[in-house]
């Protein structure tokens, strides 16, 4: 399976970074080997001294498709998530400085939670839903799918057109504002709709 990630999908998080507002959806793609193992403690990589968190709603493709029209789209998942996109900030700087993938400081292993799945069923309407990130009990972010500057029918059909997309595969749909590092012994835990769907220690 593989991670496909979508960047600078809100504007409150594009601003905070001080990036300029993409016409088209950023993407990048994580490898499986980046999938933190569930209960798993998350270890701050030695090759860096600023690993962010970015609480993400990730959705999971149920069968194979390309160039998925967007109408279709809702025909290809049927379960919504929560994770985190793990990032190494200060190598994200460097490679984005210099023009180079940002693949090192998104790819690592243990970079991408996957929280529990729920129905998309469950909820009225995917466009509207709360999500939060904590932080030693803390909120430290705040998000909602409507904010979102491509939705995730537009994000399906688009990746599809470069990207068969396959069962299994994950999406994550990009962060809201308050992103910021972690420390050893700090305490996550996401949010959905009112619903814990993961929670890790950082060490
Ligand atoms: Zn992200």
């Amino acid at each position: 399976m593989k991670i496909i990630c979508i960047g600078r999908n809100y504007t409150d998080h594009i601003k905070e970074l001080d990036n300029v507002m993409p016409t088209e959806p950023v993407v990048f793609i994580k490898p499986d080997s980046a999938i933190l193992p569930k209960e798993q403690d998350f270890y701050i990589p030695e090759f860096s001294d600023n690993i962010h968190y970015e609480v993400e709603v990730l959705v999971k493709i149920k069968k194979v498709g390309k160039h998925i029209d967007q109408k279709f789209a809702p025909n290809y998942y049927d379960e919504i998530g929560l994770g985190i996109d793990f990032t190494a900030r200060d190598l994200q700087q460097q490679l984005k400085s210099k023009g180079l993938p940002w693949e090192k400081a998104k790819g690592f292993d243990g970079s991408a939670v996957i929280g529990k799945w729920l129905p998309k069923s469950n909820f009225e309407n995917l466009n509207d839903l709360n999500f939060s990130l904590f932080k030693n009990d803390e909120e430290v972010q705040k998000g909602n799918t409507k904010l979102m500057l491509h939705k995730i029918d537009d994000i399906i059909a688009y990746v599809s057109t470069y990207f068969m997309l396959k069962k299994g595969d994950v999406i994550f749909t990009g962060t809201p504002a308050g992103v910021g590092k972690v420390e050893p012994n700090d305490y996550l835990s996401g949010v959905l709709e009112e619903q814990e769907l993961f929670k890790l220690k950082i060490k």
